[in-house]
């Protein structure tokens, strides 16, 4: 038989995936002798195993429950529903990851009138009796049969109003106790039965309930952001209660051995006398700081301070505690690893480290990569996010902090800028001729398009903060008005937004700049001893290639070439070659392109100073590059000598319905070969001069070929990048080396990687493509149906986010092994979003690629992320 419940004596630190956080620290905190109220857990799998049937507590389990309980009033030496001695217990969850406040804990579960009766006398306190009744209804109708908190608030309100008084406390015995007799009668009403009395009828509903809360809205979304599986479940722990709301020889605190928003060393905490549970966090009554307690009562404030110190010195991390004083008698109900902004993490991490506590290698472990987004970019204030209600959530695309007047177009964006306006673009969706905008916005809100759609993976290019697919946007871009949450917000209204956590909030929310600390250095150069992944960066700009030079990376794995198309009048030169319809027309327009890009080339090398640069050839989806305004295509018409009307047939004959499966990638050079001839000599020219000026760098161009689907489109484009790389190398007198590769972006082209590795020097996987068309997902599109998939638990996290590695994952692990078997020697990459998500990072690691390349303001997390993957 499985045993489904543990006594605190039974477990330990270790046991936290059966035990829970909570219940494996309860237990190991009583291993350690320390003041612990003795109870149980109820393990994760009986959570699980409650699900599986179908919400329902089995007759074993339930059996090993009662056990548990004779057990636990054996050791406490009171009982359940007692006339003398009776037991009250506290029920509260705890899952491995913790989860602050997002799940369910009722407190002084076990009284009824009798034992309220009981209390009251042999403690001579009713007051303190009737106020653990009145909360105990109160939390237990909410929780349990979800009537509501309000309706209980509300009669309070009235109580007090009646009475005149502001204050909970003032509330005497006999007011408390009418208080429970009315909750009683709501609940009745309510729920049309009686409020229950029996404690073990009372703790079986308290534990289903914990149970149903690991299913609430806010605890699969919180799962979903910090990724933690649905599949974990939830331990629940039963407790002894330890009351904090006694008197003024009671209380309750939480407390931190370290700061956990700066990391500072020295305990930080608040409690409340005579007060109970959520009270301190709760805000009814302003706590006292920790120090205070000293003056309070001493005595337990020192057996407090040598508890926190041998704590932290047991698990060797800044702790965060609940305890609570009944009598003057200190009980401490919980500790954990605190939680901790980024800052904090480092500069405790490295405190320990200096302290002996702990080694490079565990500081390392400890820090939580996505965390250091916050660092790298300007943030909101935290204690202004916590009084704020957002108006909406949509996909988190691009860190930072946005706060700005709404301007709905590129250009309003850009003239708004120029005369010194703060502005966050919101548009539909973006493309490429907005990029003048989204750059002087201080953040972009779109209605459409997922984690790979061109605002995000643009906007995480350039460190600009960006929310994606807020589909609950009702856009009209013409008239300049978009509605959300049932308010109009026009030209020049200012909204906030979080592009790390995809909130929206209604007006200006204050932002603090991003400081790096020495911290996040030291950190880093431990990771880097400890990695065996190489870490590059996906950029198109110069400024790009610097900002990731200084961030660490070690090349570039992906300049998507013609993202340096974007700008100023180079749109014009692109869009000539691409409304180009003779071969002539078209080179001419190369022509002009030609010094352009070779400029740019020369500028990424000169930056990365003589590490990789891999140069991907153009793919571009046509739809996003061709003139839409008229006045662009005016424009475009007088360059070519065309009509506006041609010019308008040639856009409509680009028209394609699928346009992520249309003429994009090496297609675009199967049909025009004179485009992959000029991005050759673009490449080796740059790569020649460079070399000149600096002969002591290593620099071998790494061209890449896009969206092979076969072995002859990759053999053919090859072909014309061979003949004019030699061509040119020829010319120039010189002896350049250079490499052709691939990226592996269709799923063909996994499964055909032998032939294509007898050809290509180097495979880079392009796991945005590879995801979209191995799910047949459009990247584009999926943000529509992927919150549907999220709410019917089909999926867990979005494919283009974090790396699919039960399908995708599987192509890419044919694909190293298959391409290897016929050139061993072959190097492998990644450079699509995933490179620069943490569990991506951690399989790319174990797969056994060379590099990861990822956008610039991700490279440090890449780097932890490699690390903590080799260290595991
Ligand atoms: C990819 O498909 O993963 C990739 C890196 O290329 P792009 O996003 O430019 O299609
Ligand atoms: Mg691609």
């Amino acid at each position: 038989m499985a045993k489904w419940v543990y006594l605190f004596t039974e477990g330990n630190t270790s046991m936290k995936n059966l035990l829970g956080g909570k219940g494996a620290n309860l237990a190991e905190m009583t291993n350690l002798g320390l003041p612990v109220p003795q109870g149980f857990t109820i393990t994760t799998e009986a959570c699980t195993q409650y699900y599986e049937d179908g919400r329902k507590i089995n007759d074993e389990i339930m059996g090993q429950i009662m056990e548990h309980i004779t057990k636990m009033e054996e050791i406490t030496g009171k009982k359940f529903g007692d006339k003398e001695n009776p037991l009250l217990v506290s029920v509260r969850s705890g899952a491995r990851a913790s989860m602050p406040g997002m799940m369910d804990t009722i407190l002084n579960l076990g009284l009824n009138e009798e034992v309220v009766n009981v209390l009251a006398t042999k403690s001579g306190n009713p007051r303190w009796a009737w106020d653990c009744y009145r909360r105990f209804i109160q939390m237990y109708s909410d929780v349990v049969m979800e009537v509501g908190k309000k309706y209980f608030e509300e009669l309070i309100d009235k109580m007090k109003e009646e009475k005149g008084i502001t204050q909970d406390v003032d509330l005497t015995a006999e007011d408390l106790k009418e208080l429970a007799n009315q909750f009683k009668a709501e609940y009745k009403e309510k729920i049309g039965e009686e409020f229950p009395t029996d404690p073990k009828e009372q703790l079986m509903g308290a534990i289903q309930a914990v149970f149903r809360s690991w299913d609430n809205p806010r605890a699969n979304i919180y799962r979903r952001d910090n990724d933690i599986p649905y599949s974990w479940g939830t331990a629940v722990n039963v407790q002894m209660m330890a009351f904090g709301n006694m008197g003024e020889t009671s209380g309750t605190g939480v407390a931190f051995t370290r700061n956990p928003a700066t990391g500072e060393k020295k305990l930080m905490g608040e409690f409340l006398m005579n007060a109970q549970g959520e009270d301190v966090v709760a805000g009814v009554r302003t706590p006292q700081k920790i120090d205070q307690l000293k003056e309070v009562m001493p005595e337990v404030y020192n057996q407090f301070i040598e508890i926190c110190n041998k704590l932290e010195d047991h698990y060797r991390d800044m702790q965060d505690m609940e305890f609570t004083i009944e009598d003057k008698k200190l009980y401490m109900l919980q500790t954990r690893n605190g939680k901790r902004t980024a800052k904090a993490a480092l500069k405790i991490a490295c405190d320990l480290v200096d302290e002996g506590m702990i080694s490079e290698e565990k500081a390392v472990k400890m820090i939580d990569p996505r965390n250091l987004d916050t660092l790298l970019h300007p943030q909101f204030d935290t204690e202004a996010v916590k009084k704020a209600t957002p108006i909406a959530k949509a996909l988190a695309a691009a860190p930072g902090a946005a706060c700005g007047k709404v301007v709905f177009t590129a250009d309003d964006a850009k003239a708004w800028a120029d005369r010194g306006e703060k502005v966050v673009l919101v548009r539909l969706e973006t493309s490429p001729e907005d990029i003048e905008g989204m750059k002087a916005s201080q953040g972009i809100l779109t209605a459409r398009g997922g984690m790979t759609s061109h605002a995000a993976v643009v906007a995480r290019g350039m460190g600009t903060c960006c929310v994606s697919g807020c589909s609950e946007i009702i856009m009209d871009e013409e008239n300049k008005v978009f509605k959300l949450a049932g308010k109009e917000y026009h030209e020049g209204d200012i909204i906030s937004f979080d592009g790390s956590t995809g909130y929206i909030y209604d007006g200006a929310m204050p932002t603090v700049d991003a400081t790096i600390v020495g911290e996040l250095e030291r950190i880093m150069a431990w990771a880097d001893k400890y990695r065996k992944l190489k870490v590059r960066t996906n950029a198109d700009t110069p400024a790009d290639a610097k900002k990731a030079r200084e961030l660490g990376a070690e090349g570039i794995g992906l300049c998507r070439t013609e993202h340096m198309f974007f700008e100023g009048d180079r749109i014009d030169a692109f869009r000539e070659m691409i409304c180009s319809d003779t071969v002539e027309e078209r080179e001419a327009a190369l022509a002009k392109i030609l010094p352009v890009q070779q400029g740019d080339f020369e500028a990424l090398y000169e930056a990365l100073e003589g590490n990789p640069v891999t140069i991907r050839f153009l793919d571009p989806p046509l739809h996003e590059f061709v003139p839409t305004d008229e006045e662009d295509i005016k424009k475009l018409a007088d360059a070519q000598g065309k009509s506006v009307e041609t010019i308008k047939a040639i856009i409509a004959s680009l028209h394609e319905f699928n346009p992520m499966m249309g003429h994009r990638g090496c297609r675009l050079a199967v049909t025009y070969p004179e485009i992959a001839k000029m991005q050759t000599s673009a490449v080796i020219r740059a790569a020649i001069n460079v070399k000149k000026a600096h002969p002591d760098w290593n620099i071998k161009p790494e061209i890449m070929i896009p969206l092979i689907s076969d072995v002859k489109d990759y053999k053919f484009v090859k072909k014309v990048v061979v003949e004019t790389a030699d061509a040119e190398i020829k010319a120039a007198g010189s002896d350049m080396k250079y490499e052709v590769g691939t990226m592996i972006e269709i799923p063909r082209a996994a499964l055909s990687a032998d032939e294509i590795a007898e050809d290509a020097e180097f495979f880079c996987f392009g796991t945005n493509d590879l995801t979209q068309m191995t799910y047949g997902f459009s990247r584009d599109d999926a943000g529509k149906f992927l919150n549907a998939y999220y709410d019917t638990k089909i999926f867990e996290s979005d494919p283009f986010a974090k790396l699919d590695q039960v399908g995708v994952g599987k192509l890419m692990e044919m694909s190293i092994k298959l391409g290897k078997s016929t050139r061993p020697d072959l190097h492998i990459g990644i450079c699509g979003e995933h490179g620069g998500d943490p569990s991506s990072v951690e399989f790319c690691h174990k797969i056994g690629l060379d590099y990861v390349s990822c956008s610039p303001f991700r490279v440090p997390i890449a780097r932890l992320a490699a690390a903590q993957a080799a260290l595991k």
